[in-house]
């Protein structure tokens, strides 16, 4: 069969379409790439380390040396700075950007050694950082990703966040029921169970277990969502955050201070079109 030539919708972005569809059309419809702050380098780093982990124990059933996990994520976290940069964050300003650029190398080498004492020995892992293209035949767009690991009867991801999940946060999430999709197209399978595992950055870091059953219900669910955001693709048109979300902020999003509806609506705002009237007491409803 020829290989689809469709673009595609990446798994990992299809949250950020939800949260705002104009974020998402900046990022991948105009390839408006802003580098990402410190916190997202180091979990790329952390992650770095994790997939030369699981490809070794994927290869050889063996563990590597803690050493190697670490050197994988100080490699990652160098790659990632030299080809895409950074964007530094008022606070990191303050601290001098040097410094703080160090502390997140060193928070992401002490995150590694989480994943390698509390995460690495659970796992058995079948297959590491394995890419899908799900050809969606009845649409203009396909799905495709790459899953962190899955074991005979699972599918996770790796996450490092500044405080808890919410417990049910696995249950239908759409990047994790992406993977899922995605193995079951790969190897006709489809897992039992999604989990994150998320490496929560406190003072004492440590490992929370977000867990939710898939059942086909959940898959016809995830893909009626997806015909849905591909429709609203299709329109050409994206809306904006709802005034006042959390993520429409600086810290969150790369494009808050170019944004109409981000800190630029503060300049930007006109007299009302002429083309909206007030019909006053007349409106009928
Ligand atoms: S600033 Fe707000 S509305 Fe604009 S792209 Fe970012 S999240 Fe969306």
């Amino acid at each position: 069969m020829a290989r689809s030539t469709k673009p595609a919708i990446h798994a990992s972005s299809i949250k950020t379409f939800d949260i705002c569809e104009l974020k998402w059309a900046n990022r991948h419809l105009e390839g408006i790439r802003i580098p990402a702050g410190l916190a997202a380098l180091t979990g790329t780093a952390v992650h770095g380390g994790a997939e030369v982990a699981m490809h070794s124990m994927v290869e050889s059933g063996v563990l590597p040396d803690l050493e190697v996990v670490q050197d994988a994520t100080r490699d990652k976290f160098k790659e990632r700075l030299e080809n895409e940069g950074v964007t530094y964050r008022p606070e990191d300003k303050v601290l001098g950007v040097a410094k703080a650029r160090g502390k997140a190398l060193d928070d992401a080498i002490k995150y590694a050694g989480v994943f390698y004492e509390d995460i690495a020995p659970e796992v058995q892992p079948v297959n590491a950082e394995r890419k899908f293209r799900v050809v969606l035949e009845d649409q203009p767009w396909d799905l495709i990703g790459r899953w962190d690991w899955d074991e005979a009867t699972s599918l996770t991801d790796l996450k490092t966040a500044k405080s808890r999940y919410n417990e049910k946060a696995a249950q239908g999430d759409t990047q994790l029921m992406a993977y899922a999709v995605g193995r079951w197209v790969n190897d006709g399978q489809l897992v039992e169970e999604v989990k994150f595992d998320v490496i929560v950055k406190t003072k004492k870091p440590y490992v929370q277990e977000v867990c939710a059953s898939v059942g086909e219900e959940d898959v016809k669910l995830f893909l009626e969502r997806l015909a849905i955001m591909i429709a609203r693709i299709e329109t050409g048109l994206f809306t904006p955050a709802a005034p006042g979300a959390w993520q429409c902020s600086e810290a969150m999003c790369e494009f808050y201070n170019t944004c109409p509806f981000g800190a630029r609506k503060v300049v930007t705002s006109r007299p009302m079109s002429a083309g909206i009237i007030n019909q006053g007491d007349d409106i009928d409803y």
